[in-house]
């Protein structure tokens, strides 16, 4: 079995092509939640880094490394021909896949999820890379050539500008993979502040993209707290765009310090995402992802399935099954194969979690299943946890834990189960089992949320957009519609011949008609 390294991985920052410290020298380490030993030694930045890392992407934007050297054709990033960027960004995918066991370990030792989930992870990151890459030729406006023989008009699709992306530690490589290649792919250039928990796979990911070609200052990545380095991002005058995934409050106090330059803002935000099962589900197939659904990446998870909303006639069964393949889901060691389950990234979510599974408890839902802190010499693992017996109105029904802790909630007819699901703050996924067509379109249409999946749950792929109603985000990744995202429009009106109708002489009103 893999174990941590003797020594923590040292790191530096990416800032105008320049592996560099923080200007002030201060660094930091990271312990893996699950082994206890510093795996990771980083720069710790701060504004001033930051404003660097902007300056860069500012530079590379607006001038390019390039336009100096290389011919008009040839200029700045965002003028570049799209084949050319497809070119870099694909050679960025085969970095990662042909990396993916050390990322994959990188990830493991920063953030405590298991490995073989890991090892897909990366494969998805990759997977990313390349449906970015293939867009890249495709970026495309309108033409309207019904305005009249002598006018011509044309809507160009330009990129936003500088991006500022800002990313949470559950999904580190994955998660800059929704942002970052499509970004790329329409000429925008980057920011980028990984979590200070989990920066490890996303500055390995700087020394790819160097590598494949890109110029220098078109990615910077800035390492260091949310205070300051993230809201320095958010607020910068010369950064167009913030992408953030994190929690919905973060996402509000992004908006807030983007207000000064109506930054463009894009938000992935938190989910409490209900799994909906109707008594003539595939019961089998139903459980399984039941399981998965919420226990899956330890229920760090935005799109877990913490909210089981079960049918009533089958509710007793249903949940005691439930509980019965939980008990087999194997927790431990991360790195160990076999582990499903791993570690609590830090004590603070840790203490998080057990204090929403004291809340179940004291507001009086039955605890099923688990419950506890599993006894660990070094890490913070807890107990896949179900609770039964669960009203709306629960805290536990109502708030994102983002751990292994499932809840649920009996429902009698679809009108009801669509009212349960809708009543959170949230809106980003919900999965439904039914054999029913009608029952499965009908309850799809009646939930508020970004992504629904029937007879199946948690599956994502690069080409189908992702995002949240309500306090789950603002806008869209994934698929085409990131382009659209991450591009401004332009329109352009060509008269052609020669224009004799202007507003001052006799007789124009009559010409515009
Ligand atoms: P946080 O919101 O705490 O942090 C997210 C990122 O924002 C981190 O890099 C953090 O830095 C940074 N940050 C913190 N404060 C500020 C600030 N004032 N201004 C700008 N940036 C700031 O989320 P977590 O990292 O705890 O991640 C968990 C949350 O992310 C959950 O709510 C989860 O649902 C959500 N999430 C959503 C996803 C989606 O696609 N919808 C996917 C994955 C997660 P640092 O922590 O380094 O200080």
């Amino acid at each position: 079995m893999l174990r941590p390294p003797a020594e923590p991985y040292r790191y530096h920052m990416l800032i105008n092509g320049q592996w560099v410290e923080a200007a002030s020298g201060q660094r930091y380490r990271r312990e893996s939640p699950a082994h206890g030993v510093a795996v990771g030694d980083y720069p710790l930045a701060d504004a001033v880094d930051t404003d660097a890392a902007v300056a860069a992407a500012r530079r590379a934007f607006d001038e390019g490394p390039w336009a100096a050297r290389r011919a008009f054709d040839e200029g700045p990033w965002p003028h570049m021909q799209g084949a050319e960027r497809a070119r870099i960004l694909y050679r960025v995918a085969e970095a990662i896949r042909a990396a993916k066991d050390d990322l994959a370990y990188i990830e493991v030792l920063e953030s405590g999820k298991p490995i073989s989930q890991a090892r897909d992870e990366m494969e998805s990151a990759a997977g990313l890379w390349e449906y970015a890459a293939s867009l890249t030729r495709h970026i495309y406006g309108e033409t309207y050539n019904t305005l009249g023989s002598d006018m011509l008009g044309l809507i160009l699709r330009e990129p936003v500008g500088v991006v500022g992306m800002i990313t949470p530690w559950n999904f580190p490589l994955l998660i800059i993979s929704q942002k970052l290649p499509f970004a790329l792919a329409t000429g925008c250039t980057a920011v980028v502040k990984p979590s200070e928990l989990t920066p490890g796979t996303t500055l390995r990911l700087g020394k790819f993209v160097q590598e494949a070609g890109l110029p220098d200052g078109v990615v910077n990545i800035v390492n260091g707290y949310g205070v300051p380095v993230g809201v320095r991002i958010g607020e910068h005058p010369d950064v167009n765009m913030i992408s953030f995934t994190g929690s919905t409050a973060v996402g509000k106090q992004v908006i807030e310090a983007s207000k000064g330059n109506l930054k463009r803002v894009a938000l992935e935000l938190g989910g409490k995402n209900p799994h909906i099962v109707f008594a003539d589900a595939d019961i089998e197939a139903a459980l399984d992802a039941v399981v998965f659904g919420v226990y899956f990446n330890s229920g760090e998870c935005c799109n877990s399935g913490s909210r089981l909303l079960v049918q009533r006639s089958i509710a007793d069964t249903f949940v005691n099954a439930v509980v019965e393949r939980a008990r087999s889901v194997p927790v431990g060691d991360p790195l160990d194969e076999k582990t499903k389950v791993g570690a609590i990234v830090n004590a603070a979510q840790l203490n998080k979690i057990m204090s929403y599974i004291d809340a179940g408890q004291r507001e009086g839902a039955r605890l099923a299943l688990g419950g506890k802190q599993i006894p660990s010499e070094h890490g913070s693992f807890v107990e896949p946890t179900v609770f039964a017996g669960v009203t709306p109105a629960m805290t536990i029904a109502r708030e994102e834990i983002f751990g292994p802790v499932l809840s649920v909630v009996p429902f009698d007819t679809a009108e009801e189960a669509i009212a349960i699901a809708n009543s959170t703050m949230y809106g980003l996924s919900a999965g439904l089992w039914t054999r029913s067509v009608d029952t499965a379109f009908q309850v799809s249409r009646g939930i508020r949320a970004g992504t629904i999946w029937i007879n199946t749950f948690m599956d994502g792929y690069p080409e189908l957009s992702f995002g949240g109603y309500n306090q789950s985000g603002l806008g869209r990744e994934l698929g085409r519609v990131a382009i659209e995202e991450f591009t401004e429009l332009k329109t352009i009106q060509v008269h052609l011949g020669k224009r004799t109708n202007w507003w001052h002489r006799p007789g124009h009103l009559d010409a515009l008609t």
